[in-house]
């Protein structure tokens, strides 16, 4: 919807030149496989399901009751579960919140930070929401982040490991070339997709004053429904996000998703069953679109980029589309021949093979 210079005489004047993030579409198809959101293709746990249940049962205060502003029990369980202490996590509305708040915090400085090129399309929109300076690290020619370009003055680093939509992860030690170069500014790596199969910087952060990790829950976790994401870090850095977040919305996770979310963090065995079956339906993925004659990026997530030297990528997705199957198309600079396409059950991706060998690539 567009509005006329008389309607938009009300709005501040920087909201006037605000480009929002647009999110991945959630349309409501019939019969249709969805792959273009990186959602998880199987249920939470059992238990995240049984601790929403037991905080409505207790009606008269379920919903009346503000929850627990500190979210205590969730970062508790998120604690346990990463092996640090409880001070040094922080949660909030899904990770894109705390992303927020990490923006807010961190990275207001005369310097630029520092993203690669090709990466998560939030990180240009938080900038412009706070005034930040950015400056955009090309990726190397295989779309992989070459670390001592970020040696220069920055203002703060983010990066994706592994990267969006590229799918490729750096290791630990290259993290901590970027840790070590930069030690007066904050380096956040977020970690969206990391336990399909990269090394959490999580095991670095008592070692490093300037290093926050962001997670979230709603990838491997299969609640992005619930809006839950979490950063780990040093104490000294946490703080800053709880002041940030006590400036803006002191109960940013309601009861139900406090509940869920920790049952989740308690249920180490669903998680690690559920991660290593997306991980091992991503590997017959890779090897039959690769017989299709796709070239596969190798793959830390639970999503794979993909192109076709033959076909055009935005051909293809569309005609995906027809057949009532969704990936993701990015119209963008050296990415346009690309399709982003979440892993999903090996059911759903088989339909997905048969699709492009029976109906379009033949
Ligand atoms: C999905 C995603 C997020 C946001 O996750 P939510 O917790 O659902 O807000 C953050 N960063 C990256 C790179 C993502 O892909």
């Amino acid at each position: 919807m567009t509005f006329t210079t008389e309607q938009m005489r009300f709005w501040s004047p920087e909201v006037r030149e605000l480009e929002p993030y647009v999110p991945g579409e959630q349309p409501k198809i019939q019969n249709l496989l969805k792959l273009n959101t990186n959602e998880n293709p199987y249920p939470p746990s059992p238990k995240v399901v049984e601790a929403v249940q037991a905080v409505l049962a207790n009606q008269a205060d379920a919903l009346r009751l503000y929850p627990d502003p500190d979210a205590t029990a969730l970062k508790q369980a998120i604690a346990n579960q990463q092996k640090v202490e409880l001070d040094q996590v922080f949660v909030g509305n899904g990770s894109d919140e705390v992303l927020a708040h990490i923006f807010k915090a961190f990275f207001i400085q005369k310097e630029p930070v520092l993203y690669p090129d090709i990466t998560y399309s939030f990180y240009p929109v938080y900038s412009q929401f706070f005034g930040i300076q950015t400056k955009q690290i090309p990726l190397n020619e295989n779309f992989e982040i070459d670390v001592s370009d970020y040696q220069q003055e920055n203002g703060g680093i983010i990066i994706t490991n592994p990267n969006a939509p590229t799918s490729i992860a750096l290791g630990l030690d290259q993290i901590e070339q970027v840790l070590q170069a930069n030690p007066d500014r904050v380096i956040v790596i977020d970690e969206a997709y990391v336990d399909f199969g990269a090394e959490s910087a999580v095991q670095l952060v008592n070692q490093y004053d300037n290093l926050v990790v962001c997670q979230t829950t709603s990838k491997s976790r299969s609640l992005a429904g619930l809006r839950v994401g979490f950063a780990i870090a040093q104490s000294h850095l946490i703080a800053a996000l709880e002041a940030v977040k006590n400036s803006f919305n002191s109960y940013p996770i309601d009861r139900f998703a406090i509940a869920a979310a920790a049952a989740s963090f308690e249920d180490q065995a669903y998680f690690e069953a559920q991660c290593a079956k997306v991980i091992e339906s991503r590997k017959k993925l890779v090897g039959d679109l690769t017989a299709l004659g796709f070239k596969v990026l190798p793959s830390k997530a639970n999503f794979i980029f993909a192109t076709h030297p033959q076909y055009e990528a935005a051909k293809l997705a569309e005609q995906l589309r027809e057949q009532g199957i969704i990936v993701r198309y990015f119209n963008k600079p050296r990415i346009d021949q690309f399709l982003r396409i979440t892993i999903g059950t090996d059911e759903q991706n088989q339909r997905l093979v048969d699709t492009f060998k029976t109906d379009i690539l033949s």
